[in-house]
């Protein structure tokens, strides 16, 4: 099975996204792989949207739990890789993170779209530990997930990950087709962050694994039509899918809070 960035859509394509080569871990720090995991799980979790939109994909159960499902499938590897294992450990950390954050304000959105942070928490560790039960299972277990329901995330995975990989089959290139092509394009633009975000405009440009992650969905994918993924200022610490301009927005604020957890700043 590949351990290209985007396994659901990659098993026959064989191992192929230099970001998965062994070591690469190393050339990055934890403030660096806190940062650009959590960023890319944004991006891949706003690209679930456009995917449901763009490709007209049923949607069973709420939205937002389908979208964290694909992040998280998209960035767990099927075998251990140093690097990856490390960027989920982040996102994990991350939700872990920001929901600690939300119950020390007595924030509990029950209505929201969105499952609590702690429940995305979960089942993110629980879709890690159902990838590899030896290599994530004392982390799951210090994460807080009760053995019983560690036995069941097994189903859980590959239930997310089959459940993508169908949906998505009909819309990969065929590398046997004639008219094989890679479909249209996902543009990366970085707009000009403000003059503070300068260090952080650096740190997610850094190794170029984030780009080159986002270049692979249009790769991999048969979009009907162009998608920019789009990093820019926009006063709000959050992330957009732009249905009608099909673009994928995260904002520099985000990825500044991001920073502001990792380094403490946010944990009071
Ligand atoms: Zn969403």
């Amino acid at each position: 099975m590949a351990l290209s960035a985007f396994a659901v859509s990659a098993e026959a394509e064989g191992q192929t996204a230099a970001w998965t080569e062994p070591g690469d871990v190393d050339a990055l720090d934890d403030r660096a792989l806190f940062v650009i995991g959590n960023t890319l799980f944004t991006v891949l979790h706003e690209f679930g949207h456009a995917l449901i939109d763009m490709l007209n994909l049923p949607v069973i159960g709420r939205e937002e739990d389908a979208v964290d499902g694909f992040a998280a499938v998209t960035m767990i590897p099927d075998h251990p890789n140093e690097m990856r294992d490390a960027l989920i450990v982040a996102v994990a950390d991350g939700w872990r993170a920001q929901s600690d954050l939300a119950l020390d304000d007595g924030v509990r959105p029950y209505w929201s779209e969105h499952a609590l942070d702690e429940q995305r928490h979960f089942a993110i560790v629980c879709l890690m530990v159902g990838s590899d039960q030896n290599g994530f299972y004392d982390f799951a277990l210090e994460a807080g997930l009760p053995e019983e329901r560690v036995k069941t995330c097994a189903q859980d995975f590959e239930r997310m990950k089959s459940g993508w990989k169908r949906l998505l089959a009909p819309h990969r290139p065929d590398a046997k087709a004639e008219d094989h092509r890679a479909g249209s394009p996902v543009n990366v633009v970085f707009d000009q962050p403000l003059a503070e975000q300068d260090e952080l405009f650096d740190l997610i440009q850094e190794d170029g694994l984030l780009e080159e992650a986002v270049l692979r969905l249009g790769a991999e994918i048969n979009l009907p039509a162009p998608v920019t993924v789009r990093f820019a200022a926009c006063e709000d610490a959050n992330a957009y899918w732009y249905q009608s301009q099909r673009e994928v927005t995260v904002c520099y604020e985000l990825i500044d809070e991001f920073e502001a957890i990792v380094l403490g700043a946010a944990v009071r």
